[in-house]
């Protein structure tokens, strides 16, 4: 571990340089948030401030303070292929975009972000050339399974890399990954870099209007480091050469539901759609550089805050015993935000090997196998992989033997009733 473990306060825009920030979120302070310690290991944990300002100038939000990328990604227990509704959402993004931009046999395609493979895994083998960057320790996996994955940040030596080793890619992906990056314009002239002129560059991202709208504020974690629209995100790829000539909501997504942009080199011949117009119309009148809404989703966050509280108390109060269901990096901002800790829910249900046995960060809840979770009588489960709820409600063990759940957002809720 890295001996600079203090975090660094954001004092000018990640976008455009200004210094106008606004702070309007104020989550506390939080250890990272998928850094998953054990017992013995719980009482070491760092906090963070977690909270978000607005650049009034791009109309960007992202955090006041960055955690050492050291904090972040020594310990990164993420594995998104883990996931099947996942695994069955990016075959499908993938199988879209061949389809639509047909690139020629033998193509590069670039994940950038590539996890353990997740994307990758979703070309037809043999057909394209699939080579993915991947800095964390799941892009150990990815390699195990076969595929060609640059072991480091997107930066200049990975541009370097990938135009000695392969060439520039026809498609290049970035499925939840924008938002992890410090340095957006950097990164997003890198992409322009590794771009075949004939290429298109999609990205998938939690679609920020839509988590206020949503109050899905539980996405607001140290890795995300940017909350993005496309109003800010159009300055920052036309300053490195790109443009933006599609965009659409995506009902499924990592975290929910997202947004997908497509982007191509800025003398490229793709026409800007109808459906990308209209969204930046929806974004100027929404006002995505007043303060106006972004006060209103602060003080509903906080709303929900203590209405969420309030449902658990009144459970426990009830003689119901509480757990909580799955243990996703994004559900530790809720359960830390809200005080709900191993004094009010007594366990987690986690299929991931990687967390069993360990606690959740902050609030230290054990995470346990679901058999053991079954065994423990709970009456009702928080869950916080909420995106999933169809899929726990008709499928989980827990579900078919009377359980409840606790789906915390956008307003907390019990199901079945
Ligand atoms: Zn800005």
């Amino acid at each position: 571990m890295s001996s600079n473990t203090a975090s660094t306060a954001l004092t000018k825009c990640i976008a455009c340089g200004s210094s106008d920030l606004w702070k309007y979120l104020d989550l506390g302070a939080q250890p990272p948030s998928n850094d998953f310690p054990t017992m013995e290991a719980m009482h070491e944990e760092r906090r963070y401030p977690l909270s978000v300002q607005l650049c009034r100038s791009c109309g960007l939000s992202q955090l006041t303070h960055l955690v050492p990328s050291s904090e972040i990604f020594s310990d990164y227990a993420y594995l998104a292929s883990s996931s099947k509704p996942l695994r069955e959402h990016y075959a499908v993004m993938v199988y879209d975009i061949l389809k639509r931009f047909t690139p020629p046999e033998g193509s590069i395609c670039l994940d950038v972000g590539a996890n353990d493979g997740i994307t990758l895994s979703a070309y037809p083998s043999g057909k394209f050339r699939t080579v993915g960057i991947e800095p964390s320790s799941a892009g150990k996996v990815a390699r195990e399974k076969g595929f060609a994955i640059i072991d480091r940040f997107l930066d200049h030596e990975a541009v370097e890399l990938l135009k000695e080793q392969y060439g520039q890619a026809h498609i290049i992906t970035a499925t939840n990954v924008l938002a992890h990056i410090p340095n957006l314009p950097k990164a997003v002239e890198c992409v322009q870099a590794c771009l075949h002129e004939n290429g298109v560059f999609v990205a998938e991202f939690p679609y920020y209007i839509d988590t206020m709208e949503q109050l899905y504020f539980d996405t607001i974690y140290h890795e995300h480091v940017s909350y993005l629209t496309l109003t800010p995100l159009v300055k920052v790829l036309n300053k490195a050469g790109l443009r933006l000539f599609d965009a659409a909501r995506v009902a499924f997504g990592a975290s929910g539901p997202a947004l997908r942009i497509y982007c191509c080199l800025a003398e490229s011949p793709y026409q800007m759609t109808d459906g990308l117009k209209t969204l930046l119309d929806e974004e100027e009148a929404w006002g995505i550089t007043r303060e106006t809404q972004y006060k209103k989703f602060s003080s509903n966050v906080f709303s929900v805050k203590t209405e969420l509280v309030r449902v658990i108390d009144c459970l426990i109060r009830k003689g119901q015993n509480v757990g909580v269901m799955s243990a996703p990096a994004k559900g530790n901002t809720l359960l830390n935000f809200c005080g709900l800790d191993r004094s009010k829910l007594v366990a987690v249900a986690e299929n991931n090997a990687r967390k069993i046995g360990h606690v959740t960060p902050g609030s230290h809840i054990p995470i346990v196998d679901d058999e053991t979770f079954l065994a423990m009588k709970i009456d009702y489960a928080l869950l916080l992989s909420w995106n999933y709820a169809d899929f726990f409600l008709h499928h989980s063990e827990f579900a078919k033997r009377g359980g409840k759940f606790i789906i915390p957002l956008p307003q907390p809720h019990i199901v079945p009733t």
